[in-house]
């Protein structure tokens, strides 16, 4: 298994880190050429959305991903990479949506400037409880009817899935707990 992450910008590393952990084979993507390595999944990981949404078209590498989103490769977004990933997104604040793949509304930056970052453990699909380091995330305000529900926090939509399409709010490579990096490798195996 390989999987891609994306590193134009943001918290990348600490994602290779929790794959590697897993025995997972990773590398970078940041620009064009990187595309023509063969990969299983891809982690699009915490930053700052518009910048990322930015450099994904002027690096060329929005057709790309977005043909093998579609196509079913397994993808992990986490708070930023969940913006990329949203259809619709409120408070967009100069956001524009991305590769808009999956069918729910996210409001970014939802949690005020006030309470910009904060920890919590919460339930976690079939995994119990799991550790959630949030930073200035945005969170899922509603849903279409193919996507699961996987948390909520103070409830609200904390993470979801759609099909081999994966997001959370909040940033599981920050904690050491590896649960929810290897369901991601799971969803990659079962492809
Ligand atoms: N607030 C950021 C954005 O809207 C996301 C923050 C994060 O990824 N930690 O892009």
């Amino acid at each position: 298994m390989r999987t891609a992450v994306l590193a134009v910008q943001g918290a990348f590393i600490e994602h290779e880190r929790r794959m590697k952990e897993l025995g997972v084979e990773c590398f970078e993507i940041r620009q064009k050429r990187d595309l023509d390595q063969p990969f299983d999944g891809l982690i699009l990981p915490g930053g700052e959305s518009t910048v990322m949404r930015k450099l994904l078209h002027e690096l060329d590498l929005f057709g790309t991903l977005l043909d093998r989103i579609r196509s079913g490769m397994p993808v992990f977004g986490t708070c930023a990479g969940l913006l990329l990933l949203a259809q619709n997104v409120e408070n967009a604040e100069g956001f524009e949506p991305c590769f808009a793949t999956m069918d729910l509304t996210a409001r970014r930056n939802a949690y005020g400037r006030q309470l910009g970052s904060f920890h919590s453990e919460e339930p976690f699909g079939t995994l119990g409880n799991v550790p959630m380091t949030f930073i200035r995330a945005p969170f899922i305000e509603s849903v279409g009817p193919e996507v699961e529900v996987l948390a909520r926090v103070d409830g609200k939509i904390a993470a979801a899935r759609q099909g081999n399409q994966l997001v959370t709010a909040f940033h599981p490579e920050l904690d050491p707990d590896r649960r929810i990096h290897a369901m991601f490798l799971e969803m990659m195996r079962g492809r």
